[in-house]
């Protein structure tokens, strides 16, 4: 067998592993980099099955073009020229802001980079997105405010010496699962956990507390927990002398959070927010885990800030064994926010508003650049609606599936003038497309994956993309030239350089220097080691600064046409709209059929039995299910899994956004159950 050692395409842990190969040249299987810092010779049932989607007959392998109403092969130059003429038609008709461009956190940073380049100088728009606007823009917008800086602070390795760890929004065990392993390991060698989850999740059961606060009060238990550390004495002071602002502002937020008032937001016991704060308080050192049980509400942000808040006012920041870490959910969505596939910022969260970095990115692509902030890919959806928006450029995103609403975004994307698909698979959005382009996935190509650590990693080609497919930073460089910009890169080595040359907190990454262990950012020069922990002395924006927060309720709860809670993530199986997973035939056997969590009590009163089909409906359309019957779920509440078409989540989910951070709110709203 032939090794190829890269990084896992599913999740943001930054896994390592062997991608085997026979003397035939196909991939059989994948071996865990046993030295390698984060996998430890580990993986999770979909590292072990990394391999199995990638020769899948399903793949891509000619571009397509649709021709009387049907997509059908045609050559690349075809295709290419026939992308960029449409695109330069609309933009010189309708202005460049009618288009737009979704990036990927599944490709590489040197590709999302290209893209982004192509973005604002190619086509002169910032309207580049992806889909960390659906998982952790929330994160980037609160935790710039506090910290200035909206990534990770601590390293996984911390996990190893924290005193206690809390967890709130994040099923580890099952999105990240060997950081849930290594949380486990903690809890074996002593360390205390809290769990806050409504649902009864595998760390629920190795919690000293657990937590089952109704969905979408987090604002309310954080705050609760803050008011009564004070209470007590147990917040950190010389921490907050010295190194925060804006505490008293803090002080007087909290005043109204008593144990009781807090009791009935959330529908827990007032002693157990005692208790939260007592065990909270009392450890000297804290790591706060949180994903998108936190971000994704309509108040994500506030969410976010409450979680500052926490760490700033124990003084949970800057050591080893503290921070706040949101998890980041796909293997490159760091990288894609650092790379600048976001509306307002270069690489490196160098803003666009800002006129000497502009004036940098400019010298370097020799074009004029915008001024102007982008849409967000949740106002693209609204603008394209509203007939304002005509062309759209998708890189490997199925935002048909993955995002709010699916009527609304199906109805966005039916009425662009132009719509461009660059995937591995044809995808429900690549049914819409009006030309689709066969790229390659990570197994096909060289480039550098950034975990959510800020780990920055070498992913390797193992085998060349199928039939005429291409690697994504090869399309998209044919794009740019076709724009009249120079981009003859030999490989991706070459466009890590550029980004090195304009990008800060990547100034000393290159190829050479990215060992089997990566390199955490910032790492700012060639002699530079890399930061696995921010905010040491001080933090990226100077003090950490407290930022109050109000509990607000989400935007449909419950009520008499609609009474259960619906919340939406993930299972340990599959991976996001099953595009890969749903094709890697192990993962597929384990868990085949849509499925809804439901609880006992909730089905005994509609008369479901388990493995009934139920229709759940809210006021944006109706699936079909089987129901799963488990305590998993408290009563009142339903959990679907959003990884199958033919019971897709998003069918039911609310796209009212965040108003900071554009984030949908994924997590609740209101649906009524029947049995079938
Ligand atoms: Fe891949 Fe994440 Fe599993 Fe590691 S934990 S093997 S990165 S899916």
């Amino acid at each position: 067998m032939k090794p190829t050692l890269t990084v896992c395409p599913y999740c943001g842990t930054g896994c390592m592993f062997h991608l085997l190969q026979d003397d035939s040249g196909r991939l059989t299987g994948v071996e865990p980099s046993g030295g390698h810092r984060i996998s430890r010779g580990q993986l999770c049932v979909k590292g072990w099955n990394a391999h199995a989607f990638v020769q899948h007959p399903d793949r891509l392998t000619s571009p397509l073009i649709r021709r009387d109403g049907q997509l059908q092969p045609a050559s690349w130059g075809e295709a290419l020229d026939l992308v960029h003429s449409r695109l330069t038609q609309l933009a010189d008709q309708h202005g460049s802001d009618s288009l737009m461009f979704l990036s990927s956190a599944k490709v590489s940073n040197e590709e999302n980079y290209l893209l982004m380049k192509l973005a604002r100088a190619g086509f002169r728009t910032n309207n580049i997105d992806h889909c960390a606007r659906l998982c952790h823009s929330s994160s980037v917008t609160g935790l710039v405010e506090t910290l200035g800086s909206g990534a990770m602070t601590n390293s996984l390795d911390c996990i190893d010496k924290t005193e206690l760890i809390l967890v709130i929004g994040s099923n580890t065990t099952e999105q990240h699962p060997l950081i849930g392993s290594r949380i486990l390991q903690a809890v074996q060698r002593g360390a205390r956990l809290i769990v806050a989850d409504s649902r009864r999740i595998r760390l629920s059961r190795h919690a000293d507390l657990h937590l089952r606060h109704r969905n979408g009060t987090d604002v309310a238990l954080l705050n609760g927990i803050m008011r009564q550390i004070v209470e007590e004495g147990l917040e950190d002071t010389s921490f907050i002398a010295d190194r925060t602002e804006s505490f008293a502002a803090l002080q007087a937020s909290l005043e109204s959070y008593t144990p009781q008032r807090t009791a009935e937001i959330t529908g827990l016991e007032p002693e157990q927010i005692i208790d939260a704060a007592r065990l909270f308080g009392g450890a000297k050192s804290a790591m706060l885990f949180y994903a998108m049980g936190i971000t994704q509400h309509s108040h994500g942000v506030d969410n976010v800030r409450a979680v500052s808040n926490l760490a700033l006012l124990t003084g949970n920041l800057g050591r080893p064994g503290t921070g706040i870490n949101p998890l980041r959910g796909q293997n490159n969505v760091q990288g894609a926010c650092d790379m600048g596939a976001l509306p307002d910022v270069f690489t490196g969260y160098q803003k666009v508003a800002d006129p000497d970095a502009r004036q940098k990115f400019s010298t370097a692509w020799g074009v004029p650049l915008s001024s102007t902030p982008g849409l967000m890919s949740t106002h693209a959806i609204d603008a394209a609606v509203a007939g304002r928006l005509k062309g759209f450029f998708i890189l490997g995103e199925n935002p048909i599936l993955s995002d709010a609403n699916q009527a609304h975004v199906r109805q966005a994307l039916e009425k662009l003038d132009f719509l461009v698909c660059v995937d591995i698979f044809r995808t429900e959005t690549c049914e819409l497309a009006d030309v689709v382009l066969p790229a390659s996935c990570y197994a096909e190509k060289d480039g550098t994956f950034t975990s959510t650590e800020r780990r920055v990693q070498r992913g390797r080609k193992a085998i060349p993309p199928p039939g005429e497919a291409r690697e994504d930073w090869r399309i998209i460089a044919e794009l740019l030239q076709r724009c009249g910009m120079p981009a003859d890169y030999a490989d991706p080595s070459e466009i890590m350089a550029e980004i090195a040359g304009v990008t800060p907190s990547y100034g000393g990454i290159g190829y050479d220097r990215l060992g089997r262990d990566g390199l955490c950012w910032p790492c700012p020069d060639r002699a530079h080691p890399g930061t696995p922990i921010l905010h040491r002395k001080q933090c990226t924006r100077g003090k950490g600064r407290f930022s109050p927060v109000k509990y607000q309720p989400s935007k449909e709860e419950p009520d008499a046409a609609y009474p259960l809670l619906l919340s939406t993530g993930r299972t340990y199986f599959h991976w996001h709209t099953g595009t890969m997973t749903r094709r890697s035939h192990l993962l597929d056997r384990e868990e085949r059929k849509a499925f809804a969590e439901l609880n006992p009590l909730d089905a005994q009163k509609l008369g479901v039995r388990e493995m009934q089909t139920i229709r759940i409906s809210s006021r944006r359309g109706s699936i079909e299910v089987m129901a799963e019957l488990t305590d998993r779920v408290p009563p009142g509440q339903v959990f679907v899994p959003f990884h199958f078409a033919e019971g897709a989540a998003n069918v039911l989910t609310n796209n009212a956004l965040d108003p900071e951070s554009g984030i949908p709110e994924f997590k609740v709203c209101a649906v009524r159950v029947e049995a079938l």
